[in-house]
């Protein structure tokens, strides 16, 4: 298990700064986002806003990921690869998106649809994005990591009947991107590491509109549904101030676009 590091109130400040930067990039996208684009474009498109503003694309180069963003079509769940496929007018694509400035990470990701995206997809976005509010509502000092992740566990799969991955979870950050506690889409309320002031959080679902099981494609990174059905994330970088969740991440912005940007789908969204 990976160390628990619990940051200063500056060094809450220095992530927020960051995870704003990481909003605005994907807002950025969204404004760019069109069938017909494609994935490589939008990357390269990211990686030159993140240096303008100063700061390093986070996930480039970190474990050997070779981009700015992970982006993930349809039955890809998280680290998607960009490529040189076209998006097209039926696609849903989740991008993820990370910066490092002042020896610190932040981290946030969304999940856009193009036009023609069928409802039962578009209601895979909204359960999977309420879900990530439910759980930010459960992340106040006394509870537990174990309250967050329950409260996604039981809108998306025992509401929905959704199936949540298991196999990759959000996570600590700070000073390294993924730092402790590992932060689970499900289990058990009352159990696991307890909520204090100054813990920083990215909570990120990863929901299935089919089941749970994944496999990793043949490219070496990006994890599918075994499936082949639609997958949807959203997350949050999250740090917990005064005993209550303040979310340093910001998909208002984001929301701004899908109302702007006619080639992609407005839906409602939690901000
Ligand atoms: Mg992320
Ligand atoms: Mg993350």
């Amino acid at each position: 298990m990976a160390q628990v590091y619990h940051k200063t109130s500056d060094e809450i400040e220095l992530i927020r700064q960051n995870c704003m930067l990481v909003s605005k990039t994907l807002a950025y996208v969204g404004s760019l986002l069109r069938p017909g684009i494609t994935g490589a474009i939008i990357d390269q498109k990211a990686e030159e806003f993140i240096r303008d503003h100063g700061a390093l694309p986070g996930f480039k180069n970190l474990y050997g990921f070779p981009a700015t963003l992970c982006i993930s079509l349809n039955d890809a769940v998280v680290h998607g690869i960009p490529s040189d496929r076209e998006f097209t007018d039926t696609d849903i694509v989740s991008i993820d998106c990370g910066v490092y400035d002042n020896e610190f990470f932040g981290d946030a990701a969304f999940t856009f649809a193009f036009p023609e995206v069928n409802d039962d997809v578009m209601d895979l976005l909204s359960v999977t994005n309420a879900s990530l509010y439910l759980g930010i509502e459960q992340a106040v000092s006394g509870n537990r990591i174990g309250d967050v992740s329950s409260a996604i566990q039981q809108h998306c799969e025992r509401v929905h009947g959704y199936g949540i991955v298991r196999e990759l979870v959000g996570h600590g950050l700070g000073r390294n991107l993924h730092e402790g506690p590992e932060v689970p889409n499900f289990g058990s309320r009352g159990r696991g590491h307890k909520i204090l002031d100054g813990l920083v959080i990215a909570i990120e679902p990863m929901v299935n509109q089919g089941r749970r099981q994944v496999k990793q494609s043949t490219d070496g990174w990006t994890i599918v549904t075994r499936d082949g059905k639609p997958s949807a994330h959203f997350e949050h970088t999250i740090a917990v101030i005064e005993g209550k969740p303040d979310i340093l991440s910001d998909h208002s912005i984001i929301e701004t676009e899908l109302k702007n940007n006619e080639e992609i789908k407005n839906f409602s969204i939690k901000s």
